[in-house]
């Protein structure tokens, strides 16, 4: 791998495969993912009265005040992004992407889109290891051992954020909040548009050709 600093962003609606993306990419080059939706989960496991907020927000499929992501963000990137990182789930709508961005100027941002009819079919295989927060899916990207992960030997659930209805919401609000983000990135040229129906595989070939990493 070259030395470039790579900010990358992986953005896409519910089921894209973004997060999976993230995961292939971190592990190739050694580059930090920082996603929100993984550190909200682990911060409301501390059942306090933000914790339990938080909770309720994410299971009803809102999304949470910008002040805290933003915050939990810059915190990750003070710490641990000196050397580039993935982010995956923020920014999620202009107001943060604007934030972000008097600090931090993204060098790739990965759109991954599907349409809600794919999103759907996704969503209902989706299982997550309520250790270590690897994704799966029964059929598409299924563990060696049913129920069980791969890494960490975990057990695989069904997230509790994870129902029909929280799931409208989010298309609801990627539609309304986080396309019109991505415009800004156009803006700025650092903008590519990836087609998630492809195979796992191919959509992670696509990536790596913008960018300088060995597949
Ligand atoms: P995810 O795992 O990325 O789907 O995130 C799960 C939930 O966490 C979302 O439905 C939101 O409630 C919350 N969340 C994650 N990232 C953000 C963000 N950038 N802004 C606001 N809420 C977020």
């Amino acid at each position: 791998m070259d030395k470039s600093i790579y900010k990358i962003l992986m953005v896409g609606p519910q089921g894209s495969g973004k997060g999976t993306q993230a995961q292939i990419l971190s592990e190739k080059s050694g580059i930090p993912i920082f996603s929100t939706g993984n550190i909200l989960r682990q911060r409301i496991q501390t059942k306090d009265e933000m914790g339990k907020k938080l909770a309720k927000m994410m299971n009803q499929g809102i999304l949470v005040p910008d002040e805290v992501v933003n915050q939990i963000v810059f915190e990750k990137i003070d710490k641990e992004g000196k050397s580039g990182y993935i982010l995956d789930g923020y920014p999620r709508n202009l107001d943060q992407a604007e934030f972000l961005d008097k600090k931090e100027q993204l060098t790739h941002v990965f759109e991954i889109y599907i349409s809600d009819k794919e999103s759907l079919r996704r969503f209902l295989g989706r299982r997550t290891c309520e250790k270590c927060q690897t994704v799966y899916h029964t059929e598409y990207n299924p563990p060696k051992e049913e129920g069980v992960c791969d890494k960490c030997g975990g057990k695989l659930v069904i997230r509790e954020d994870e129902t029909e209805e929280a799931l409208a919401k989010r298309l609801d609000s990627y539609h309304k909040l986080t396309e019109p983000m991505i415009e800004f990135y156009k803006d700025r040229q650092v903008h590519h548009k990836i087609n998630g129906e492809q195979s796992i595989p191919d959509v992670t070939e696509e990536i790596l050709s913008q960018l300088s990493i060995n597949s």
